[in-house]
């Protein structure tokens, strides 16, 4: 299980165990998500970072139960949130606390808004599905969540259209929505993608200063580890539906264990660098159809590969303080039966 990081509280409030996600295609099963396992706890910001196709949505995804009905399925492990496992809740389970206890925000807020509705419409549907509010009380809450948000002319907001507003304004509707009932859990799936550079720092500011005034926790899923340095309190770098690295922000900034964290950070853009010159990961990550059997999901990209990565599957492990990786470059990843194996690569 994962060390503790960040925060001194002792229980989590959500306590993901040995996750499998499975997708069917042609009628079998592979899987998004492959045994990960995390702790989120009280007032934390996780981030969870990878290149698209390396399974951090279909984590988030699976988390909410919002997995496309008939063709994803959770096939194995534990979400605890608040001590129960939420992973074999029923729709009018999941019903109760979607929105109101895990609240989750995308990357594109039009696809999440509804065009035909107004803000203020769609903002108190949220509340009043999960408060015994008066329509009235709901609109005075949807205008006080819309300045919370800093949305200038708030009453006149509300009485507007999704396509009114400018895609960052819609990106704090969308925040004011998923915190309208106060959540203890807000998971943020590429919250500021979408955006231009100035606007993605503002949401970016917003959200941080709404975490710490709500004192909510924070799952921050992002391909771009300078979204991560931001805010983040702990860092999960995602590849090939496997954690491959988890260490305080900070560590994971002053020495990257993971061959694959270092390449992206090498792809963090830089103020005084031009943006084409940024370094890009060659090879795409493995599709789920494709995913070696054994071995590092990573070796045929990875410039530090050695023969027994083919053959040896990494395990996430401690491999300095609190942070862990998943790369036999560090002894502590070989699994046992692997250092056999590699006694026996040595001697060829
Ligand atoms: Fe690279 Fe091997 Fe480490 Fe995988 S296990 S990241 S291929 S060195």
């Amino acid at each position: 299980m994962a060390a503790m990081y960040g925060s001194k509280e002792t229980t989590p409030l959500l306590r993901v165990k040995n996750l499998q996600t499975g997708f069917k295609i042609d009628g079998e099963y592979y899987n998004a998500v492959e045994g990960v396992s995390f702790d989120v706890r009280p007032k934390q910001i996780v981030g969870v970072v990878g290149e698209s196709g390396c399974g951090k949505s279909v984590m988030s995804l699976s988390i909410m139960q919002l997995l496309p009905d008939g063709i994803g399925k959770i096939r194995g492990g534990e979400i605890e949130f608040e001590g129960q496992d939420i992973s074999v809740f029923s729709d009018k389970q999941m019903n109760s606390i979607r929105g109101k206890d895990i609240s989750m925000i995308f990357q594109e807020p039009m696809t999440s808004l509804n065009p035909v509705f107004t803000i203020g419409y769609q903002i108190e549907e949220v509340i009043l599905n999960h408060e015994n509010l008066t329509k009235k009380e709901a609109r005075l809450r949807s205008v006080a969540l819309l300045k919370q948000v800093g949305i200038p002319r708030a009453e006149q907001i509300v009485t507007e259209y999704p396509h009114q507003l400018s895609g960052g304004m819609r990106q704090r509707v969308m925040i004011a929505m998923a915190i309208a009932c106060q959540p203890k859990l807000l998971i943020a799936d590429e919250p500021t993608t979408a955006l231009d550079v100035t606007v993605q720092a503002q949401i970016l500011e917003l959200m941080k200063g709404i975490q710490e005034a709500n004192d909510m926790s924070i799952i921050l899923i992002t391909h771009d580890l300078g979204v991560v340095a931001e805010i983040c309190d702990e860092v999960l770098v995602m590849y090939a539906g496997k954690i491959v690295e988890r260490a305080l922000v900070e560590d994971l900034f002053r020495g990257p264990k993971h061959p694959y964290t270092e390449l992206l950070m090498k792809a963090i853009p830089k103020m005084d660098e031009d943006v084409e010159e940024l370094a890009t990961i060659e090879g795409l990550v493995p599709s789920v159809v494709n995913m070696p059997p054994v071995g590092c999901r990573f070796a045929n990209r990875c410039p530090k590969a050695m023969p027994e990565c083919l053959t040896v599957t990494p395990q996430l492990a401690e491999v300095a303080g609190r942070h862990e990786a998943a790369c036999l470059l560090y002894e502590e990843s070989w699994p046992t039966d692997g250092k056999r194996e590699r006694e026996g690569v040595a001697a060829l």
